[in-house]
């Protein structure tokens, strides 16, 4: 157990979920007196509070999980290609218990302020269980999605039975049977509990704004014998996620879009909307996510997908994306998502054609109807990367806060720092690789870099590291110049900073959320900044003793 009478430390992790975990395994390896703070009551992130129904990887679990320690590799059965939440969840916490972690975790301390303390060279944070801890180094392992957004509806809080958000599914089992069930939404998450529940509910209706682009997850048990065969592989298998643009197995065919028949694209995309995950995404042609014709043709070609498996052909038209291509948003992977629109106790409403008005005590309103409900299911997407760091009071030199620096979108060195915050870093920030890639995949290499600095500074006894603004500027930019090469500019998704229920957020101004270059090409960026000895970093060392005296 952590010490809650210690109030200073080397270094602050916040956060205990895929990054956070990894980050306090590396400092505490090094023996750096460090302590990682979470506002939930115990570790894993993500995979602590995403408990609805149908919840699972849609990256390989095999190459989800951890690749640091061999005997981990060793010793962990994944059960399914894609596994689900409460074994993701085993998963965090075996690793934590094997190298036991836990004792410098602290749990259920929201961490509500981080102030830099110019003078001394430390971060100051304060707790929402009342304490002032200070730390010469903070870790931000915050989560991508760590924020939950609900609509801006009036009458949510008169609804009289249970009502949620997807993140904040209860952990006590919910009983859905016999129940009227409403979903809103229809992202990844929604897509996952709507397959996952149309057959245990008494009935379910979908309100629906825009619909999403979705294949086939084609999900399946991992056996012993497979198992052996991956853990056989694992050099090969981490090898190849980081050859990829993406961090995952699957590398984008390198034949031309024009350069072969519309047979041979075809035999392509039926293979594989036949295979495990995101290959239909990312295997797929590159032209499919920068040239527009080509990305029109695919997705006329997933859309003719989508109407054979929904029988009514009213609701597969409303299923199928008319204001965007497919894979310029974040594809979700279904599993009886479509088929579940052929059960009778199933409705789709259009809410772009009647919005929705008001909750109501018994359910919700329409512009047209007002539906009853047992249960209502916010299925409304998270306030993206950004959120979490807009929900502690950051300030950095000068006073200067961080929310407002970061008022029209971020601006990073590489993802991993901020000019004016010194000594704080990132291994899942804004336009860093780990925002769209493999989560783990980045998260790992980020950390590392992270830990990198930590031990050359060490190393040089230096107590200060700020990025430049010139070098902010520089990747700032680079990451702009990114997304003009990419359709997915053009998208209403959180990888463009949207969310119709964050103020300033809503349609119309784009947020470079996400490095758009791929993950080797980042991580030989990252690797040279290091190499050169941490170039666009200005380092301060520790003033002699006599200067200190003096001051
Ligand atoms: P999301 O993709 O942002 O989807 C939110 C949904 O709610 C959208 O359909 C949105 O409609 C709708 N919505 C939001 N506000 C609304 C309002 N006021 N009224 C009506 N509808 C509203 O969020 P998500 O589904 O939670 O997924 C977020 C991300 O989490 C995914 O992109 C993915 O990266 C991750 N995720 C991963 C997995 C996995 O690994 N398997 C599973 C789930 C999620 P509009 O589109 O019209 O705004």
């Amino acid at each position: 157990m952590a010490n809650k009478a210690q109030t200073h430390y080397e270094a602050i992790v916040i956060g205990a979920g895929v990054g956070g975990i990894y980050q306090i395994k590396r400092l505490a390896d090094l023996g750096v007196d460090a302590t990682v703070l979470d506002a939930a009551p115990d570790l894993g992130g993500t995979w602590y509070w995403n408990r609805y129904p149908g919840a699972r990887f849609d990256s390989e679990s095999y190459t989800y999980g951890y690749s640091f320690s061999k005997e981990l590799l060793e010793e962990w059965h994944w059960k399914e290609r894609f596994s689900g939440q409460p074994e993701n969840l085993r998963y965090l916490n075996y690793v934590a218990d094997k190298f036991g972690l836990r004792r410098y975790m602290q749990f259920d301390c929201r961490v509500e302020a981080a102030h830099f303390d110019e003078a001394r060279n430390l971060w100051q944070l304060r707790v929402s269980d009342g304490r002032t801890l200070t730390c010469r180094f903070v870790m931000m392992a915050l989560g991508l999605l760590s924020t939950p957004t609900y609509p801006r509806l009036s009458g949510m809080e008169k609804f009289k039975g249970p009502s949620f958000h997807t993140f904040h599914w209860p952990h006590e089992p919910v009983d859905l049977t016999g129940k009227r069930v409403a979903v809103i939404g229809t992202g990844a998450t929604a897509i996952q509990v709507i397959a996952e529940i149309a057959d245990k509910v008494g009935s379910l209706t979908v309100f629906q704004r825009r619909p999403n682009w979705s294949v086939p997850l084609n999900n399946g048990p991992i056996s012993k014998e497979e198992m052996a065969d991956i853990r056989s592989r694992y050099d090969e298998i981490f090898a190849a996620c980081a050859r990829t643009p993406g961090g995952f197995e699957h590398e984008p065919d390198r034949r031309g879009f024009y350069e072969v028949s519309r047979e041979e694209r075809e035999a392509l995309w039926n293979r594989l909307y036949k295979e495990p995950g995101f290959g239909i995404w990312l295997a797929n042609f590159r032209e499919i996510f920068m040239d527009e014709a080509a990305n029109a043709e695919f997705s006329a070609w997933v859309a003719d997908r989508i109407r054979e498996r929904v029988k009514d052909p009213k609701v597969a038209e409303k299923l199928i994306p008319r204001d965007h291509g497919f894979g310029v948003q974040r594809v979700p992977l279904e599993s009886g998502y479509f088929e579940a629109y052929n059960r009778d106790n199933v409705e789709l409403v259009d809410i772009s054609e009647t919005p929705l008005r008001e909750v109501t005590e018994t359910g919700l309103r329409t512009s047209d109807r007002e539906f009853a409900f047992d249960i209502i299911v916010y299925a409304t997407g998270f306030d993206a990367i950004t959120g979490a760091f807009d929900h502690i009071d950051i300030r950095g030199t000068g006073g200067q806060s961080l929310r407002e620096k970061w008022a029209d979108g971020p601006s990073t060195f590489l993802g991993l720092m901020i000019h004016g915050f010194p000594n704080l870093l990132m291994a899942g920030g804004p336009q860093s690789g780990s925002a769209s890639t493999n989560y783990p995949r980045g998260i790992e290499t980020a950390v590392d870099w992270c830990t990198g600095l930590f031990q050359y500074m060490r190393a040089r006894g230096y107590v200060r590291a700020d990025a430049t603004a010139e070098a902010e500027h520089r990747w700032t930019e680079h990451v702009k110049r990114m997304y003009q090469m990419v359709l997915m500019r053009k998208a209403k998704s959180w990888f463009t900073g949207y969310n119709s229920n964050v103020p300033g957020h809503e349609e119309g101004s784009i947020r470079y959320f996400v490095y758009n270059g791929g993950a080797p090409k980042y991580v030989t960026r990252i690797n040279e900044v290091a190499a050169m000895d941490y170039a666009g970093i200005a380092f301060t060392p520790e003033a002699p003793p006599s200067s200190q005296a003096a001051e």
